[in-house]
């Protein structure tokens, strides 16, 4: 049956490949692990890719269930963007060893593995263990929520893209150049948003955020999840309410694919407001770019703090 549907979808390929021009046929076949991976390779990469993201936008990119379908976009990619730091461990390099696409292994030259580029916060001093169940154990790998970062990443995707279509190099440096003023000219947009509140302390269930919070002015000063990938515990949730209430906490960050329970109880204990923020492009409909994941969460937190005085 399975391979049923793949001879099926190799003979459409093969006759879109027929009957499609010079300049499709050219493109280079990109997948990516995440949506932000997909978002950032789209704007450099216009029309002379096609890109296609493993991971849903509303998904906890660390826990994806992995489906056959992954597969195959894995074995015809030319190039795999992976977001690192073992944030995809749990699915990723199973996927990836599956497909048999020797153009993508990690030691291949269509692997790119983009946190290469971004600036790594909370980077381990000793020893790596994941003993605990940590799962950020080479730094925190949402580094992408940094505009400065998604900078960094845009332009080390337009170089490998120029490497891997030399035809193309012009083309894909221009459009990471036309990325880079356009995100300069939000950039200033959503600090001006920001301003009034820099410096606000706010808590988050998991370590999502520190680019994101030092990059916009925010104190990020505690977490629902005890550790990042360990699920709240009452003993840390009681010490966590005691904090916000001495800090005068109102915030609490929460990203969509989490129980919403202790978060509510820890709200209505605190006199605090839970705001589902999105890390990824694609979280909701309204997020569909790089530029419009930040208008959303910028949107929602500025509100939230109105709300909250
Ligand atoms: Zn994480």
């Amino acid at each position: 049956m399975k391979s049923y549907r793949t001879y099926a979808i190799i003979a459409a390929l093969m006759g879109a490949m027929l009957f499609a021009g010079p300049a499709e046929a050219k493109q280079l076949n990109v997948v990516t692990s995440t949506t932000d991976m997909a978002a950032l390779a789209q704007e450099v990469g216009g029309d002379k890719i096609k890109v296609e993201a493993i991971a849903r936008g509303y998904q906890d990119p660390h826990f994806v269930e992995a489906k056959p379908s992954f597969l195959l976009k894995l074995r015809n990619a030319d190039l795999l963007i992976a977001v690192g730091l073992d944030l995809e461990l749990g699915w990723l390099p199973a996927l990836v060893t599956q497909c048999g696409n020797g153009k993508i292994q990690p030691a291949a030259s269509g692997y790119l593995d983009a946190s290469q580029f971004a600036e790594i916060l909370e980077k381990p001093t000793g020893p790596v263990s994941r003993a605990q169940g940590d799962v950020h154990p080479l730094g925190n790998p949402h580094y992408w929520l940094d505009p400065d970062n998604g900078r960094r990443i845009a332009k080390g995707i337009a170089a490998k893209l120029a490497q891997m279509d030399p035809e193309n190099a012009a083309y894909f440096q221009q459009r990471a150049a036309d990325f880079e003023q356009r995100l300069a000219q939000a950039e200033k947009r959503w600090q001006q948003q920001m301003a009034p509140y820099r410096g606000r302390k706010v808590v988050s269930y998991h370590k999502s955020w520190p680019n994101f919070a030092r990059h916009f002015g925010l104190d990020v000063v505690g977490y629902v999840e005890p550790r990042p990938g360990i699920p709240p515990s009452p003993q840390h949730t009681m010490e966590l309410i005691g904090q916000m209430k001495r800090d005068n906490v109102k915030i609490i960050l929460v990203e969509p694919y989490f129980d919403l329970k202790t978060p509510n109880s820890i709200a209505s204990k605190t006199g605090g407001k839970v705001v589902v923020l999105l890390p990824s492009v694609g979280g909701e409909q309204q997020a569909s770019d790089y530029f419009k994941l930040f208008d959303y969460d910028i949107q929602l937190l500025t509100s939230a703090f109105q709300q909250v005085k």
